[in-house]
């Protein structure tokens, strides 16, 4: 079993590598930014990296967070999901990968590949499009909201 620290240093490495290989200055605000989404599992909007980072960084500007993860995010750094809710949300897992997103609390979960890897567009409906991307998007409930009888009271916007 991998420790906590031993994960987030392989993906803070990742991350470096990715930076140097696309050229992208790694500065102290995109370290920060890197960090807190290397930390997080919960695919935090541009509003929550803020709140997170700016507590480390005094004097950071709301501005510049947008700004920085849009730059990772068109570097390839980052992935951006905006099918799972109003506001966009950032991923910090750029392998393709599913998710699962609790309609009550808007926790999204990541799924690996694997169980849904067989998703064929049928030939009839492709009408010459070729595929090179896709994603599953699960709705429903989470355990931690189940558990606390949210199911009812969840609002389904998402
Ligand atoms: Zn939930
Ligand atoms: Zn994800």
């Amino acid at each position: 079993m991998k420790t906590h620290e031993q994960a987030l240093g392989e993906k803070m490495r990742h991350f470096e590598k990715l930076c140097r290989e696309q050229g992208v200055p790694l500065t102290v605000q995109r370290r920060a930014i890197l960090e807190t989404l290397a930390l997080r599992e919960d695919h935090p909007t541009a509003d929550q990296v803020f709140e997170d980072v700016a507590g480390r960084l005094p004097g950071l500007s709301r501005t510049t967070v947008y700004r920085a993860l849009e730059t990772l995010v068109g570097m390839g750094v980052i992935h951006k999901a905006s099918h799972l809710g109003s506001a966009a949300r950032y991923d910090p897992n750029t392998g393709r990968h599913h998710h699962l997103t609790c309609i009550s609390c808007h926790k999204v979960i990541d799924v690996e590949e694997g169980i849904v890897q067989r998703v064929q567009l049928p030939k009839a409906q492709a009408k010459g499009f070729e595929v090179m991307d896709y994603s599953v998007h699960f709705k429903g409930y989470c355990p931690d909201c189940l558990r606390k009888g949210r199911r009812v009271t969840g609002t389904a916007r998402a």
